[in-house]
Parts: structure tokens; sequence; C-alpha cells
């Protein structure tokens, strides 16, 4: 659907995954369009947000089909409402990609590609993950990585279990501390020290906890700002979104 002015795309997020980070996708988009149109300028958005409390069963009972048909019927909506390209605002739903994409007429474009984009042009090719188990576990986030050349290093299984318990009951209900900062913090060098050129926040929760000045000589890349960025341009026609 183009904008009134002839030639901004409408991007559909897939949101509520948490609502935390949903609003930071919302913002992020506008911000991203209004810097490059300056005034009044913003996003034609569409947002589907979903019951956050069905997620959380369908990954705690490693429900993917289930998954799968749920979140295809919500993508189903924002085909039928008018996006020209998708977003799902959150790295582990990605595991049920597939039945996104068969439910979508239009581009589903996948939080991986434009995070490993950013870590090619930065010249690494190892990079520590960071997120909820099944995306440090998951073939489906290691070898989206993989497709484009980029090995991947996760926390050994006692951190995996509190980094992603951090995710559930802090970061995706809006709590921050600084306990757990410094539980992520000691993550990111253990990771590092693994043999981790660059950390990817893999999480889109992640960017309220953790800061680049939080660990100054370990560049992060951080999935929601990549995953925006990428979008800014599609609804620009910078990238085209075939
Ligand atoms: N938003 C998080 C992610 O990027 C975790 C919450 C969820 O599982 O949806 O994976």
């Amino acid at each position: 659907m183009d904008s009134a002015d002839g030639d901004l795309r409408t991007v559909g997020i897939l949101g509520g995954m948490s609502s935390e980070s949903t609003v930071q996708y919302y913002r992020g988009i506008d911000a991203g369009i209004n810097e490059e149109r300056g005034g009044h300028a913003a996003g034609q958005v569409l947002i589907r947000s979903v019951n956050f409390a069905d997620i959380e069963g369908f990954i705690a009972d490693e429900r993917w089909d289930a998954a799968g048909d749920y979140l295809a019927d919500a993508a189903g909506d924002l085909d039928a409402g008018g996006a020209d390209f998708v977003v799902m605002a959150t790295n582990t739903m990605h595991r049920v990609t597939p039945a996104i994409e068969d439910a979508l007429s239009v581009p589903f474009v996948h939080i991986v590609d434009p995070t490993a984009a950013a870590i090619a042009d930065a010249g690494l090719d190892t990079v520590g993950v960071l997120g909820t188990r099944p995306v440090m576990e998951g073939e489906f986030y290691a070898g989206r990585f993989a497709d484009h050349g980029i090995d991947v290093v996760v926390p050994d299984a006692e951190r995996r279990q509190q980094v992603h318990d951090v995710i559930f009951d802090e970061l995706t209900k809006g709590i921050v501390t600084d306990e757990s900062r410094v539980a992520y913090v000691a993550a990111i060098e253990e990771l590092v020290d693994a043999g981790s050129e660059g950390v990817v926040l893999g999480c889109t929760e992640i960017e309220m906890l953790v800061a680049q000045s939080d660990v100054p000589d370990t560049p992060l890349f951080d999935t929601t700002a990549l995953h925006v960025a990428d979008a800014v341009d599609r609804c620009l026609g910078v990238v085209a979104s075939k």
C-alpha cells in the first residue's frame, strides 16, 4: 500500500512477544523515517500483537507446530490488512519461520539476515549469541548464521538457563536489574574467552539491560536495532522488498 506521498511502504509488525520490544520497533521505525524525511513524517505501520501467555506456553512445552499455526494466522491478518512486508519482533519465534512465510503473499524479513549483514560488514565471522534457550540451542538460529558464513558460540548450560530465565522472569515484564546486568556482562566476557569476536543480543529485550558502554571492547549486535533499521530502509524503498 503506497502512502499519500507516493513511496512509503507499509510494514507489518508481528508483535507482543513481548510488548516491551514491540514498542521499540514501533518507535524505532517512526524515528528512522522521520530522521530521513523530517517534519511530521512517520511510518505506515500495522501491528498485530498476540497474547504473550500463549507464546510462553508454546515455548515452555516446545509445541512448535501449534506455535506455527498460531503465528501464521496472525501474520495472515497483517497480509490482509495491506502490509507490504512483515517483520516479527522476537528472535525465538523465528523457529517457525516456514509456517509464517507460507501464510504470507508478501516478503518476511528474517531477523538474522540484517544482523548477519552487520557482522559481515564489521569483518567478523565468529560471534557469541545470548537469547532464550531455543535461540541459543536451536539449529534454526545458528544454521541461519551459518548460511551467511558466520559461526556461533553459546554459553554453557548453566549460563544459558540463567540468561533465558532473566528474559522471561524480568525483561519481558519490563523489569531491569543491576544483578542481571552483571550476569549478562559476565556471560559476554565468557563468550569472548571462548573465541567470540562480537556478541549478538539475540533477544529483542536485551537492549533494555545491556548497552555497548557496558562492554566497550566487545562489539554488540543488537537484533532489535538492526531489524528496525532494515525495516526503515524497506519502508523508504532504499532496500527493495520484492
Ligand atoms: N523477545 C524475545 C526474543 O527475541 C524473547 C521472548 C519470546 O520468546 O518471544 O526471543
